[in-house]
């Protein structure tokens, strides 16, 4: 077969983007070259519906120690009991969990959309939001921090039947026991969703969600630093509470609802060629140096927003305890599609962002996101974030002076060449 060169130049392309831009959607991360190398393999070729010794496919011997070696890397990460490593994306995995415990048109109580929440929390855009009746909680206008007594009051109004926390654009930690207490106080489950944030746990950095939640979702590929992919487990298996049979009589555990709802409820054939690279992932995960990783993503993060707030910027909430901060524009008179337009412009990568109480629309929006999980990648410091705050701010201040800003471009790469990826 001919090599298929347009779409190889392509590839090239973006590598040299990625080489010398400054990557700072706090979504992102760069994997490892085994990371990649284990999703280009030929593990993509098998079939292997079911779960590992229990599949509907033959020659599965080889995936099977793949997909178990995967799941007891990521219990041992998390001191998590159960796990399920197909689901093929962070959406993926709330929507097993929501087909698993719901009922079309249950009550979900989730974090506000425009305050830092996600699309798969009860937006009417999702099938979270279409299929279920969601309601919602958010962050105060002063403070710009979740007020978990009224949260308390909103759960205790709507009796929801899953509380969901976690969030794409929240700086602070979560308080999972007080969550706990209220899940338990109204019947609800209580589902974490720590796609953002699951590295900086893994790093013991943040709260721990296992022991508190019933469920815990995550996405791999964010702090994680795996490929892109979703995960499910719970820190202690328990009965399904509807009184749920097995074929035997025997009552239904939470485990099997959920490895059910993954396959057949919402998915085919697993990625076995990205579950390998999940383990991958998860046995970099489990390293000193991953560790210290995370440390530096949170250190970085600190030093980021102390620069960002003495050039006079509002961080929602006044700062960070993770690895990303919204940043509320308003007073710097940008909106945060310029922001991010002129931005790209210098090869600095940001995304505009809702910030809470936002008078613009989703496609203009007030605020920009950045994060550090993506730089430390690449080794910069502490030292190097005020730099990088300064090359923002002399963007921001000059949105409109493309000459100005094809320099800083210029400035940009000179300063990546220093940080080099995949070399
Ligand atoms: C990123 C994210 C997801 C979705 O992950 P995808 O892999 O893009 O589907 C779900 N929940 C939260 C909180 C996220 O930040």
């Amino acid at each position: 077969m001919t090599r298929d060169i347009e779409i190889f130049n392509l590839i090239e392309q973006e590598l040299h983007r990625q080489e010398h831009g400054l990557e700072l959607i706090a979504s992102e991360n760069f994997v490892s070259k085994q990371v990649m190398e284990a999703m280009g393999s030929v593990l993509t070729n098998k079939y292997a519906e079911g779960l590992p010794g229990k599949r509907y496919y033959g020659g599965c011997e080889v995936v099977d120690v793949v997909e178990n070696l995967a799941i007891e890397r990521l219990k041992k990460m998390f001191g998590a009991a159960w796990a399920n490593v197909q689901p093929h994306s962070g959406a993926q995995a709330n929507a097993a969990v929501m087909l698993g415990v719901l009922n079309p048109g249950d009550k979900i109580l989730g974090f506000d959309l425009s305050h830092g929440g996600h699309l798969t929390h009860g937006s009417p855009v999702n099938f979270s939001g279409k299929l279920y009746k969601p309601s919602f909680y958010g962050v105060e206008p002063d403070s710009g921090l979740i007020d978990w007594d009224k949260v308390e009051a909103t759960a205790k109004k709507e009796m929801p039947k899953l509380i969901i926390c976690g969030a794409s654009a929240y700086s602070r930690d979560w308080d999972y026991v007080r969550l706990r207490k209220i899940a338990d106080e109204v019947g609800a489950l209580l589902l974490a969703d720590i796609s953002h944030p699951a590295g900086l746990i893994v790093g013991k950095l943040l709260n721990d969600p296992i022991p508190h939640c019933h469920i815990v979702t995550s996405t791999t590929h964010k702090t994680l630093r795996g490929p892109r992919g979703g995960i499910i487990m719970m820190g202690k298996d328990f009965e399904n509470p509807w009184g749920l049979k097995t074929p035997k009589g025997e009552p239904k555990m939470m485990s099997a609802i959920l490895d059910g709802a993954v396959f057949p409820g919402t998915q085919g054939g697993p990625l076995e060629h990205v579950i390998a690279s999940k383990a991958v992932a998860f046995g970099e995960a489990l390293t000193v140096e991953y560790k210290e990783y995370t440390h530096q993503v949170k250190r970085n993060a600190h030093a980021m927003a102390d620069a960002f707030v003495s050039l006079g910027y509002k961080i929602i909430s006044g700062g960070t305890d993770n690895h990303l901060m919204l940043i509320d524009l308003r007073n710097k008179n940008i909106s945060g599609k310029a922001a991010e337009n002129a931005l790209i412009k210098a090869h600095i990568t940001i995304n505009k962002n809702m910030v809470p109480f936002d008078d613009k629309s989703p496609f203009v929006t007030s605020g920009i996101r950045v994060g550090t999980a993506a730089i430390t990648s690449r080794f910069m410091k502490e030292a190097d974030m005020g730099n990088i705050v300064t090359l923002i701010d002399k963007v921001l201040m000059n949105a409109d002076n493309d000459s100005l800003l094809a320099e800083v471009s210029k400035e940009v790469n000179q300063l990546m060449e220093g940080f080099p990826l995949y070399k």
